[in-house]
């Protein structure tokens, strides 16, 4: 897929909110949606209404920049939430919020979604005791996430362990400081996730 690598603050002032795509910076007063909260480019500051489709559209695109997703991706996961019990846009949320990626970086151990990735790619975690290097692999209820071994002395992990540790964990995961691992108590509901989303908008555009 395209990611955009180097103007992550301009994919969140297009979505004009904060997606938490840079890391530390996102927290801080240095955050562009802080200090420019307008899209980006020679028209940014003009106010032009979308339609009720470029809406939905943005909806998404927003909520697949987040998650950092591919759209051919984006897509089986929506017939994967549709083919579940439920609420098809809570059930899209869930899992996005399964991804292995995404549970290492709620769990602290990366910055960033982004940075998170790199670091499942290479390698750095094992879920039940077998290492993982698939950052889409989907975490289940009692999956045990943790740094691999080899790797616990890492000096990024060790300094996001240290940097992330006022960050909150969600309920539905349960972190070992000591271990540096993470249990999946349940999976993501929709009061977890606070990523200002409306999924309703994303199933109204694929549903279409
Ligand atoms: Fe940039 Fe992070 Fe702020 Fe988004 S939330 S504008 S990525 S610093």
């Amino acid at each position: 897929m395209s990611r955009y690598k180097d103007a992550q603050c301009r994919v969140c002032r297009r979505e004009g909110c904060k997606l938490f795509l840079k890391g530390e910076r996102c927290y801080s007063d240095k955050c562009s949606i802080s200090r420019r909260n307008y899209a980006p480019g020679d028209h940014g500051q003009k106010n032009s209404k979308l339609s009720e489709y470029g809406t939905q559209l943005r909806e998404k695109q927003k909520t697949r920049s987040c998650y950092g997703v591919g759209e051919k991706q984006f897509r089986k996961y929506f017939e994967m939430a549709s083919n579940r019990k439920g609420i098809t846009g809570e059930n899209l949320l869930q899992i996005l919020e399964s991804r292995l990626d995404n549970v290492v970086y709620r769990l602290g151990y990366g910055v960033s979604r982004s940075e998170a990735r790199q670091m499942v790619n290479h390698g750095q975690f094992e879920v039940n005791g077998k290492k993982v290097n698939i950052p889409s692999y989907l975490v289940k209820v009692g999956d045990v996430i943790t740094v691999r071994e080899n790797k616990k002395d890492n000096t990024t992990i060790k300094a996001n362990a240290e940097v992330n540790h006022v960050r909150p964990v969600p309920a539905w995961l349960e972190k070992d400081d000591e271990k540096l691992s993470g249990k999946v108590i349940r999976l993501a509901a929709r009061e977890d996730i606070d990523i200002p989303i409306e999924e309703h908008l994303i199933v109204e555009l694929y549903s279409k």
